[in-house]
């Protein structure tokens, strides 16, 4: 007998909510091996007993071929006398102690799942809250850890005796799900009128029923609701449209099966990483190039050459999809500029005809996540559903533990602990009550959850950020105000699990700079802890302030007051127009006050995007630049000619060639790729001297003008063919959804560089 070991077992990593303990105790008695699995506060905790060879091979399973959807940080191994005691067990979770669990992002239907669900044999046959395992919702229904169904939105549901028999077997694909249900015990699927009077029939059927007659529909989905409609009705999108107030700003459209995706977007020349990302266990909202005249109504993108598309992920999706037949519009149900509705109460003030809902609970709303393909890459636009909150591994420790709140665009806030960094889910734009309310309870959520008590805030420079405002509201921690570039290009580097020092690149449409003006076209030499300006786009007005971010004719009006003087530009379409305003913008231009000015790279966008007709106004973020990226003839590759002074870019440079072009009447598609192309090329040009001039190797960019992929690709070349190294965002946005990752990362390096000071005086 002496032979005989046991060892105590501590899994940390996202081990809770993913069918580690099942797996554990499978494992276990396939190597006839005796002890108990637990949930606690840190992970999972294992005991277990045997012949070495088999204690081993358990530690080895842990650590290679864990749950699909578990992440294993550490493993740590103590051993400790063996008691006797035969059998193996799941136990009772242990609470209290430190609460350093990860919790699981939620994940689509399983294959086994959806089997079930179409099956007439199967008891959960059409039941929309089928999942195991392997599938289901997580994060959006803990309301606590460690991970049990009493810490759910499931725990008013009592497990019906199959339902409990399936839960106790350790054969069984629903071993210790905790969300496991059936129609006998589970929450039921209700469709009622917007007055409240309850739609008798099959709930799904009349659902996809009105749908089909044109009806705007709210559906309670996974992390919220959303509003539905049939995505070739042009009047219902263009009704939706108008109840949402939602300008030009597209829809993403859920479609029944990767069939019918191809039907609709242009697959054929997309590699492995589409289908990939279409149907892996996120499935987040893919932007994929539209075929042309496919049956989608005009109004679900306007302007707009890609469309937003996504498979059903909850069992609820996939009933209404079949029940359809073909694709439908799924946006966040949300009143103007608030987060997604995902209390009932909230969901009631939707502009629906009928909604499509149920009684489980949704604790965290959670927006679906959106994701660009560039060179068959994912490349994250919004992080949210399947992301959130799955903890960013890094090779460093954060001395202190790190709060940082972002900035205040596509909000996202970063708490980071040892080697790890939770960002939390795409909150919104950081304008009003509801999403700061989101962003304080979110926050607060976080911390029970991951157990983490920050002593170092972290915000942004901008005085008028209420994610500024915040961080210097909070009590006994310590406040430390990070660039919004610097964050940046931080952000791409702790994304890459890298330190630097690198040239970065980091083109957007706003940040505050160090001399008070506003930033956004920079060229950095930077490392995780500090940078330097090396480089920038030339500084022009912005007339009228924060003004001119919503209308962009004012920024042509401003780039051609610098690059020609005062002059008459009335043979151009901008002027023409905006004749009723312009004058008085000329006017400042030429002696008003000296305002705000910005090097910012969007607001070059939205001047070239102006000028050529595009986009005069806005109805969102980011437009005039994305339509005139659309816009673009991607055969043209020659670029305007662009001085670089030393490390400025001169773009008026960019504004001269561009109105050459358009006084020759040069088509609008071919001036915008030059445009495209010839700012790259400049941009490269002025990186690839920073670089030379400081001996880096390594380029990194971030920043949301990179989430123009005809930007990207054409930057990317130029900086390899200069033989530098680089960096792109792969795990967060590269736009201001990433940068509270930036800001925790800039944190922990001044740390780490401050321990180094103080050891060596
Ligand atoms: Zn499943
Ligand atoms: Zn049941």
């Amino acid at each position: 007998m002496d032979r005989i070991v046991r060892s105590r077992i501590r899994v940390e990593g996202i081990v809770q909510g993913v069918g580690f303990r099942p797996f554990v105790h499978g494992v276990a008695v396939r190597h006839g091996l005796s002890g108990t699995v637990a949930n606690d506060g840190s992970g999972v905790f294992i005991e277990v007993e045997g012949v070495p060879e088999a204690v081993a091979a358990l530690i080895e399973a842990v650590r290679r071929n864990p749950p699909e959807l578990a992440v294993v940080d550490r493993v740590s191994v103590e051993p400790v006398s063996p008691t006797g005691a035969g059998g193996f067990r799941i136990v009772q979770s242990v609470t209290g102690g430190s609460r350093r669990a990860q919790v699981s992002p939620d994940a689509a239907t399983c294959d086994d799942c959806l089997a079930e669900l179409f099956d007439p044999a199967d008891r959960r046959y059409r039941y929309p809250f089928v999942n195991c395992t392997n599938c289901g919702p997580r994060f959006t229904i803990i309301t606590s850890v460690p991970y049990d169904r009493a810490a759910t939105t499931m725990r008013g549901f009592a497990m019906c005796t199959a339902c409990e028999a399936e839960y106790r077997d350790p054969g069984d694909r629903r071993f210790h799900a905790q969300p496991v249900c059936c129609p006998g015990c589970g929450p039921t699927l209700t469709l009622h009128t917007s007055g409240g009077a309850v739609i008798a029939g099959d709930p799904v059927a009349e659902a996809a029923a009105l749908l089909g007659s044109g009806s705007v529909l709210a559906v309670k989905g996974l992390g919220g609701h959303h509003l539905a409609v049939d995505a070739a009705d042009e009047e219902a999108v263009a009704a939706l449209r108008a109840r949402k107030h939602r300008g030009d700003k597209a829809f993403a459209v859920m479609a029944p099966d990767l069939a019918a995706v191809r039907e609709l977007c242009d697959l054929d020349g997309a590699a492995s990483g589409v289908v990939a990302a279409l149907t892996g266990p996120r499935r987040p909202i893919v932007l994929l190039p539209r075929r042309p005249g496919c049956p989608v109504a005009a109004s679900v993108a306007p302007g707009n050459r890609d469309l937003g598309v996504l498979l059903p992920y909850t069992p609820l999706h996939h009933l209404l999809a079949r029940e359809l037949g073909r694709p439908y519009v799924l946006t966040s149900g949300n009143l103007s500029g608030e987060p997604i509705a995902h209390r009932d109460e909230d969901a009631r003030r939707l502009a629906a005809d009928a909604f499509l809902t149920h009684d489980r609970p949704i604790h965290t709303g959670l927006d679906d996540s959106v994701v660009r393909i560039f060179r068959d890459t994912e490349v994250p636009v919004r992080r949210a559903r399947g992301h959130a909150p799955a903890p960013i591994a890094l090779p460093w420790a954060f001395p202190r533990p790190v709060l940082a709140c972002g900035a205040q665009l596509k909000s996202t806030f970063c708490l980071a602990t040892g080697s790890h960094a939770v960002v939390s889910q795409h909150l919104g734009d950081l304008e009003n009550y509801a999403t700061m309310r989101a962003f304080a309870d979110g926050v607060a959520h976080f911390r029970r959850l991951f157990g983490i008590e920050p002593e170092v805030v972290v915000h942004d420079l901008h005085p008028e950020y209420l994610s500024t405002k915040y961080a210097l509201s909070l009590d006994g921690v310590q406040p430390l105000g990070v660039q919004h570039h610097h964050a940046h290009i931080a952000s791409c580097l702790a994304d890459n699990g890298e330190s630097g020092p690198v040239v970065g690149i980091a083109l957007d449409g706003t940040g505050f700079g160090t001399d008070g003006t506003i930033w956004g076209g920079e060229l950095l030499v930077a490392d995780l802890a500090d940078f330097e300006r090396a480089g920038h786009l030339e500084p022009v007005p912005m007339p009228g302030g924060v003004t001119a971010i919503r209308q962009p004719w004012r920024m042509a009006a401003a780039f051609l007051h610098r690059a020609f003087g005062p002059g008459s530009f009335d043979d151009l379409g901008v002027v023409r127009r905006n004749q009723d305003r312009w004058p008085a913008v000329a006017a400042l231009l030429v002696n008003g006050p000296a305002g705000q000015v910005t090097s910012s790279a969007g607001r070059l966008f939205d001047a070239v995007s102006a000028l050529l007709g595009v986009r005069d106004t806005i109805s969102y973020d980011g437009q005039a630049a994305v339509e005139l990226e659309q816009r673009a003839d991607p055969g043209v590759r020659d670029g305007y000619p662009v001085t670089v002074a030393g490390t400025v870019i001169r773009t008026t440079d960019l504004i001269r060639a561009v109105v050459g072009d358009l006084r020759r009447g040069e088509a609008a598609e071919v001036i915008a790729a030059r445009f495209h192309h010839g700012l790259a090329a400049a941009v490269v040009t002025a990186a690839a001297r920073v670089a030379a001039a400081n001996g880096l190797e390594v380029a990194a960019l971030s920043g949301g003008v990179f989430c123009n992929t005809l930007l990207l690709g054409a930057v990317v070349d130029g900086l390899r063919h200069h033989g530098l190294r680089v960096l792109l965002h792969r795990r967060v946005p590269c736009n201001d959804g990433g940068i509270s990752l930036g800001q925790a990362a800039v944190a922990g390096a001044r740390d780490r560089a401050a321990m180094v000071a103080k050891a060596r005086s």
